[in-house]
């Protein structure tokens, strides 16, 4: 027997029992001894019935005065009642139903600890104990996830029948273990589930949230090794032609692009792939970047691929890239879901596309990933908005190349996190970070505006637009709900794009020219009137969150969002950043309807703070990481343990994890065969 035994074989679980189990996701003795407690009820330190607060759960140590059994009147339910006395001699009135057993089993005069929450019973004017546990052992319990049938106490039972059965090796080498300070794995297994102490569940959570962050800093520094092991075409850096780009924009580069820019051409010069994520705020200007990387390869004779999560951002990538770049002879394709692949010289209609692609820069939409495309010099790959993209699809990508030679690889995000997690997350990349924005950008005014103030809003929105600025709507949802029942509640009340275009292009701003745009419509009528917007044709534009990245249109200076309170704050801060992106002052106006405690708190950090590293700390805290990792990698959204806050655990596991590749301890055999299982997907988490 060992770790991936079948739990069918375990006496006690039948085929019944086993079907309960694998729902839980508890297959193997691997995975059930990996099932770990979601709390623990500690009978070792009872509370005492003095100061017991309504509604809270306590664990008391208290003898029996008297028990007695009562059939209530009306529903024929039977009450138990027992009057509990603790060392203070304090009381307090436990009650169970329908469990009439207790009154023989609970002898009066004997001792128990009790566990469960304290509630009010009008009739007697006291405080009462409801259906608490009981016990005679003081012992840390552990309380697991439990589906019906299936209760804590049977988990227990079965994880220590497993415990008693198998060995727990140890994967990771003595010396690693002494140096981290961490316990052995063993120990930390059989104290997540028994713990003797409090303390014991301490050392058991850093053993394993120590492994958690370790594996998965492992997996992406060894992606990171085998990139580095392909070659890669060592570009000339084209000194002259590139200060000349510079010097045709009508800006000067910040410092941080220009030092971004240094590490890209340095990158490229080398024989080894770049792996390089740029990570800077919204409308940081990361694109201009990226660009003087994609016509350094143009220039050494190579193809650029630049993908874009929607279409409408590859559109206006498209566009503002072509007009950039229109002094040079440079070819640009576009290529999206539509397929037909413009280029500069004209369209190619779907019939013909071309298997290989030949233009210089090639942009486009996940079509740029579908199996018939290729390359046919591909010199490098740049990703914006990397968080909408798997690590899959990046690798798709960068084997569409007909040479030799392996593509360089630029990334960018606009989620900007704190440095410490994002070195972690990010521990296959080198990072630049972009992090100040443009000169003369002016701080964008967010208000959180209360409803009798709309139609204030509204005249002060009318009066910029009278001036030539535009304004964004964002709502939730396309369409009202017509059939309640069909949807889940929450959604019931949520603004749709087409009932706020009515309301606006009918009573509230007749006379301005408005249009909506959201994602069922088909991806011509989307890109035509995103142009529209974008050449200042549309006042005003009701949209869903299609808008939410990238898209940039300098005259815009409001941007409106509904019902905020539906969306986390690092896409509040991406829609803020469509506006404040010229030299207009800019607004985002913050409606919503809900306005509980925690809403409150969100829309305030929006108003409060116009940084994004900030506000994804806040974020972070408040939502955890999901929304801010997005696609990123799946195994920190698995992680059971581990907390991503713990940023001295995250380095220590980093540094353990590099420290290994580099050296002999990853020919440890037991570690070695452990590390290629988990790459493998095969070990449990
Ligand atoms: P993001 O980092 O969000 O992708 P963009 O690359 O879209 O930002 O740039 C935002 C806007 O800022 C664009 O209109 C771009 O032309 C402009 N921009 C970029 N760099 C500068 C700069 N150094 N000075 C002024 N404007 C800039
Ligand atoms: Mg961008």
């Amino acid at each position: 027997m060992n770790l991936d035994s079948k739990i069918q074989i375990i006496t006690g679980v039948g085929p019944k029992i086993k079907t309960k189990l694998n729902k839980l996701g508890i297959f193997t003795f691997r995975d059930l001894v990996y099932y770990f407690p979601r709390a623990w009820k500690d009978y070792t330190h009872p509370s005492l019935i003095k100061g017991m607060r309504i509604g809270e759960n306590y664990i008391i140590k208290a003898r029996i005065r008297n028990i007695e059994a009562i059939k209530t009147s009306k529903k024929k339910m039977f009450l138990v009642r027992a009057s509990l006395i603790d060392e203070k001699s304090d009381e307090i009135t436990a009650v169970w139903f329908n469990q009439p057993f207790i009154k023989n089993y609970l002898k009066e005069g004997t001792t128990w600890l009790f566990s469960g929450k304290v509630g009010y019973d009008f009739s007697l004017n006291k405080k009462t104990l409801n259906s608490p546990e009981y016990t005679k052992k003081d012992e840390i319990i552990a309380v697991y996830p439990e589906t019906d049938g299936v209760n804590s106490k049977f988990i227990s039972k079965i994880v220590k029948i497993v415990l008693n059965l198998v060995d727990i090796k140890d994967f990771l080498p003595e010396v690693i273990i002494q140096k981290n300070n961490i316990c052995s794995l063993q120990d930390a297994i059989k104290n997540i589930h028994f713990p003797k102490k409090i303390t014991d569940i301490d050392k058991a959570k850093q053993r394993l949230s120590f492994d958690e962050l370790f594996l998965i800093s492992f997996v992406m520094l060894s992606r990171r090794k085998r990139f580095k092991e392909f070659k890669s075409y060592r570009q000339k850096t084209y000194k002259t032609q590139i200060e000349n780009f510079k010097k045709s924009l009508p800006y000067k580069l910040t410092l941080c692009q220009q030092k971004a820019i240094y590490e890209i051409l340095s990158d490229l010069s080398k024989n080894l792939p770049m792996t390089r994520l740029l990570d800077g705020d919204v409308g940081s200007g990361k694109t201009i970047v990226a660009l003087v990387g994609a016509i350094n390869t143009v220039l050494n004779s190579l193809q650029v691929a630049y993908l874009a999560p929607t279409e409408i951002l590859a559109h206006q990538h498209f566009t503002n890239i072509s007009r950039l770049l229109s002094y040079l002879d440079i070819s640009i394709g576009l290529l999206t879901s539509n397929s037909t692949l413009i280029s500069l010289h004209g369209k190619i209609s779907k019939s013909q596309k071309e298997k290989v692609l030949k233009q210089d820069i090639v942009i486009g939409t996940h079509s740029l990933i579908e199996k018939d495309v290729i390359f046919k010099k591909l010199g490098l790959v740049i990703v914006d908005e990397e968080h909408r993209f798997g690590v899959k699809q990046r690798n798709e990508l960068l084997k569409k190349s007909n040479i030799n030679f392996f593509p360089h690889f630029l990334s960018m995000t606009a989620t900007p996190i704190p440095r410490t997690l994002a070195i972690s997350i990010y521990a296959d990349l080198d990072i630049s970070i972009l992090d100040e924005l443009p000169l003369g950008r002016k701080p964008i005014t967010t208000r959180l505006v209360s409803p009798n103030h709309r139609q204030d809003a509204y005249d002060f929105v009318r009066k910029h637009i009278q001036n030539g600025r535009q304004a964004f709507v964002v709502c939730p949802l396309i369409e009202e709900n017509k059939n309640h029942f069909d949807q889940d509640i929450y959604s019931i009340d949520k603004k749709s794009v087409k009932v706020e275009y009515d309301k606006l292009s009918k009573k509230i701003f007749p006379d301005l020219k408005i249009m909506m745009l959201h994602g069922k419509m088909k991806g011509e009528e989307k890109n035509k009137i995103m142009s529209l917007f974008s050449s200042g044709k549309i006042d005003i534009l009701v949209s869903t969150s299609v808008v939410e990245v990238g898209v940039d249109v300098p005259n815009a200076n409001f941007m409106i969002i509904e019902d905020a309170d539906r969306f986390g704050l690092a896409q509040l801060h991406q829609f803020r950043g469509r506006v404040g992106r010229g030299e207009h002052k800019s607004f985002c106006l913050l409606f919503s309807n809900n306005l509980s405690p925690k809403v409150s708190q969100r829309l305030e950090a929006m108003e409060k703070y116009q940084n994004g590293f900030k506000l994804s700390q806040i974020d972070l805290i408040t939502r955890g990481p999901g929304e801010l990792i997005g696609k990123r990698q799946s195994g920190f959204g698995q992680l059971k343990i581990a907390n991503l806050s713990d940023t001295i655990t995250l380095k220590k596991a980093r540094h353990t994890a590099s420290i290994i590749l580099k050296s002999d301890l990853a020919k440890d055999p037991e570690l070695k065969k452990y590390l290629s299982q988990y790459e493998q997907g095969k070990v449990s988490r």
